[in-house]
């Protein structure tokens, strides 16, 4: 059989529409129908040259759901449910070797250094190719982890839950106390912020504050359950910090979640963080230039917890997609574009201006 897909063949250049020819599967692989893909920062960061996992060429998109096509031999996904052809799934995006210390020891897959991505460091340059969601069909390979989801949901509204998503439930994952009560900033209202207010609310927390720059972002985390959000462009760093002391006693937010993938984010949010409270840095995911940090006053003093978040594992998947079905509604508003697989240098383009909320691409 043969799977069109978009390549990405060089830096800064338009992806390419390519034909694969798929003769078998490899031992124990799937078969896969992309049904959506989303388009992620990432994926621009890669396009951009800026993601040093990047191989060249490679189809991108990590934020793949599908039908199944084909099994070679039987397998059966993480609720220990046998797929067959036809079933849809979601699957964890990244493969991990599970003979390293931080697969065995640690406990922390999400960390393997054999850690292989799909649409991020497989080239498509060997067979079986087709190891990127922005194409016809993909190829799962044994190892992946794989989740049968209700075909009731829009797959277009769940792509998320593979990449932001499970990295959200990372995140709250590694808080050491519950949310129940808690004040909850959280900075950025992209794909990631939004699952994240959606989720902290989903956890208990009583008041979740959204920052960010955009109007129609910041109506949409309104819509998903924030209780207060804050123009950056309408309010200075001195009055939204003091704002937040009015919101919690003088103390400032048990939790902020840096969700804007920038760095700089950090400098205002560790104002807005109390004393003892946790940061939870979600949001970088490529190299960007140092920021200045007072360890004294911002650190020690403020006995914070300061956690980075790195990808995911099989557990945040499962709950990110638990999460999206139950507030389907929420994820449908977030979805802004959807386009057929050939306009994948437009989707990237309207992701890059800051057009679009998320943008997902489908096949017809
Ligand atoms: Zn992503
Ligand atoms: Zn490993």
């Amino acid at each position: 059989m043969k799977a069109k897909a978009m390549v990405l063949e060089q830096f800064n250049q338009p992806l390419v529409q390519r034909e694969f020819e798929l003769s078998r599967l490899p031992e124990g692989a799937l078969l896969v129908k992309i049904l959506a893909s989303g388009v992620c920062g990432s994926d621009l960061h890669m396009a951009e040259g800026e993601d040093p996992r990047t191989p060249l060429p490679i189809i991108l998109g990590h934020e793949g759901v599908g039908e199944i096509v084909q099994i070679d031999g039987k397998k059966k996904d993480l609720n220990g449910e046998e797929l067959n052809s036809g079933d849809w799934i979601i699957w964890n995006r990244g493969i991990v070797c599970n003979e390293c210390f931080w697969c065995k020891v640690a406990r922390q897959p999400y960390l393997c250094p054999n850690r292989k991505t799909y649409g991020i460091n497989l080239s498509c340059r060997d067979y079986p190719h087709l190891l990127g969601a922005y194409a016809e069909y993909m190829v799962l390979f044994k190892e992946t982890e794989i989740l049968k989801i209700p075909k009731s949901i829009d797959p277009a509204n769940l792509v998320l839950a593979g990449c932001s998503g499970a990295t959200a439930m990372h995140g709250f994952d590694v808080l050491s106390e519950p949310l129940l009560g808690k004040t909850v900033v959280v900075q950025g209202a992209g794909p990631l912020g939004v699952f994240c207010v959606v989720a902290a609310k989903s956890l208990g927390a009583s008041t979740v504050v959204m920052i960010s720059g955009t109007k129609q972002r910041l109506e949409l985390a309104m819509e998903a359950g924030a209780d207060m959000v804050l123009n950056r462009h309408e309010s200075s760093s001195e009055e939204r910090i003091a704002i937040l002391k009015t919101l919690t006693h003088n103390r400032g937010a048990d939790v902020v979640i840096e969700a804007s993938g920038s760095s700089n984010a950090l400098i205002e949010g560790f104002n807005l963080l109390r004393r003892g409270g946790t940061y939870l840095v979600t949001g970088v995911a490529v190299p960007q230039q140092a920021i200045p940090v007072d360890v004294y006053k911002d650190l020690v003093f403020k006995n914070i917890d300061l956690k980075g978040i790195w990808v995911s594992d099989a557990r945040h998947l499962i709950q990110a997609v638990e999460l999206v079905i139950r507030h389907e509604k929420v994820f449908e508003k977030l979805v802004t574009h959807r386009l057929p697989l050939e306009k994948a240098n437009e989707a990237l383009r309207l992701v890059e201006e800051r057009q679009a909320l998320k943008v997902v691409l489908t096949c017809q």
